[in-house]
């Protein structure tokens, strides 16, 4: 058999989640990361400097599933293990103000920088720019810390820093998505040493990015699209308040604040197909997983918390010692509860739909699906084919102008189109009667 020598497949087939892994275990450093029509973020091979040696493509985990990736999902695959659950927010209110949800994942990071546990933590900031683009950083300070916070929706191939941590020997946590996860579990096999820098794995729950289109639609929309370097914020809960909306400023100007609900109004649009057949969404293999409280009661509604899940003893301890050191205000949670709040019952019926449309398509499926289809009920639906190929097709547009474009005119018609509406288009329309309503009444 004829076994390929590097990543390339793996993007052709469509099969790349951006987890960095590939150019973390790549020595001769040929490879780096360029953005599609579509907005993905792909890899690409520099030929000149790459022997051939076939290590990228081993430590691919849409190809080889790592050992540890293979061991967790014997017991519980959508949900993973959980020793305790907790709901709270950071005891700092600098950490907690700035954060995403409650703060737990950087006031987690500043406790075992503090106590020496790390030497830096693997982050993802959203540097300004034209357009802003996120960047994955080594933190060794509480300022580099808070610089990071809040959820970058985009693709970060965050596991490429590992060869800045391998040059450096620093013991590092590392925040990632369940793809990078499963990225660091292949590199475990090849590269334990590197593996062994990781001391702390704080996941995130994940449900889905959007592609790099996204972020310029959303500027687009704000008019700023002209205004040279941006902050661009995908959820800032202090505009208005939990969960936030996309604040998009030019630095030391006033901020431009997107409607309610803009966000997810475009999240299908701009989907990568890749993430559809993601199974992983609670993040199964972190010490430490965190996501938003939803369906959990109690919660602090209007500046935000964090439901955190403690999958091992390592994570355990130092979820005990940051409470301890006063760095987290924690209350017990219920797990049930918080898979329930994430709708992981839709996830595992939807994964497999997706799954089967894409076998549908005669396309090659990551590793892993061949171990999971077993634990799952196929009920057959047309649509999840149809929703497949629009994601498929976000790099057959011939520029990110026509894309962004096509996405507006979907928009607009969900906006009225009664059987497309979403939600959130429901409420424009809702609006817009009313005001139609007004405007006649006062005629
Ligand atoms: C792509 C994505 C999808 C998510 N989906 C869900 C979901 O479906 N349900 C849910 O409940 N929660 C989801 N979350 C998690 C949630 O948005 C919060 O990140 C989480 O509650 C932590 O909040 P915090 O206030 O403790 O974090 P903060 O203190 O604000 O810190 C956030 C940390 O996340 C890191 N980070 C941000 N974006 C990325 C990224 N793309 N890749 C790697 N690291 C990143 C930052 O570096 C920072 O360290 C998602 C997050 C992301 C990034
Ligand atoms: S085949 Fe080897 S040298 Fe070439 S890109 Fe992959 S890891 Fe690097
Ligand atoms: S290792 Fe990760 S970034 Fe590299 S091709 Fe595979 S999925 Fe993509
Ligand atoms: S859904 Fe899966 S593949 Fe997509 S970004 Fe999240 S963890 Fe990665």
């Amino acid at each position: 058999m004829n076994i390929p020598s590097d990543i390339s497949t793996v993007v052709e087939k469509m099969l790349c989640c951006t987890c960095g892994a590939c150019a973390a275990i790549c020595r001769q450093e040929a490879i780096s990361y360029k953005e599609t029509v579509g907005g993905h973020l792909f890899p690409v091979i520099d030929k000149v400097r790459c022997t051939a040696c076939g290590l990228c493509y081993k430590v691919c985990p849409s190809v080889n599933v790592g050992t540890d990736l293979l061991n967790a999902i014997h017991t519980s695959p959508f949900e993973g293990t959980s020793l305790e659950c907790h709901v709270g927010k950071a005891a700092d209110s600098e950490v907690y103000l700035n954060s995403q949800s409650g703060g737990i994942v950087s006031a987690l990071l500043l406790h075992l920088l503090e106590t020496r546990k790390i030497e830096a933590a693997v982050v993802s900031a959203m540097a300004q720019g034209n357009p802003p683009r996120p960047v994955v950083l080594c933190a060794e300070s509480k300022e580099q810390i808070l610089s990071a916070q809040k959820s970058k929706y985009c693709p970060i191939p965050a596991l490429e820093i590992l060869r800045e941590v391998r040059k450096r020997n620093l013991p590092v946590a590392l925040v990632g998505l369940p793809c990078h996860f499963h990225g660091l579990s292949s590199i475990k096999d090849i590269d334990e040493a590197l593996f062994q820098q990781v001391k702390y794995k704080i996941g995130l729950v994940c449900d889905r990015v959007m592609t790099y289109g996204a972020i310029d639609y959303l500027i687009k929309q704000s008019g700023l699209a002209t205004q040279g370097t941006l902050n661009f914020d995908f959820r800032d809960k202090a505009h208005p308040q939990y969960p936030g909306n996309v604040v998009i400023g030019k630095p030391g100007k006033e901020s431009t604040v997107l409607p309610d609900g803009t966000r997810n109004r475009i999240k299908n649009a701009f989907t990568p197909a890749r993430c559809r057949i993601c199974f992983d969404k609670m993040n199964i293999l972190a010490d430490i997983t965190v996501c938003d409280p939803h369906g959990l009661k109690d919660i602090d509604r209007r500046n935000g918390e964090s439901a955190v899940i403690v999958r091992t003893q390592k994570g355990r301890k130092s979820i005990r010692e940051a409470v301890l050191g006063k760095h987290l205000h924690l209350r017990k949670a219920d797990y049930n509860e918080i898979t329930k709040g994430q709708k992981i019952e839709r996830k595992r019926r939807e994964w497999r739909g997706y799954v089967e449309a894409w076998r549908g398509l005669g396309m090659d499926l990551p590793a892993i699906s061949a171990y999971l289809t077993g634990t799952t009920e196929y009920m057959p639906d047309d649509s999840y084919k149809k929703i497949l190929k629009s994601c498929l097709a976000l790099d057959a547009y011939a520029s990110r102008e026509i894309l962004m474009a096509s996405v507006d005119d979907l928009v607009k018609k969900s906006m009225f189109d009664k059987k497309n509406r979403d939600p959130f288009t429901s409420r424009i329309w809702q609006s817009l009667k009313m005001n139609i309503h007004r405007i006649k009444k006062a005629l």
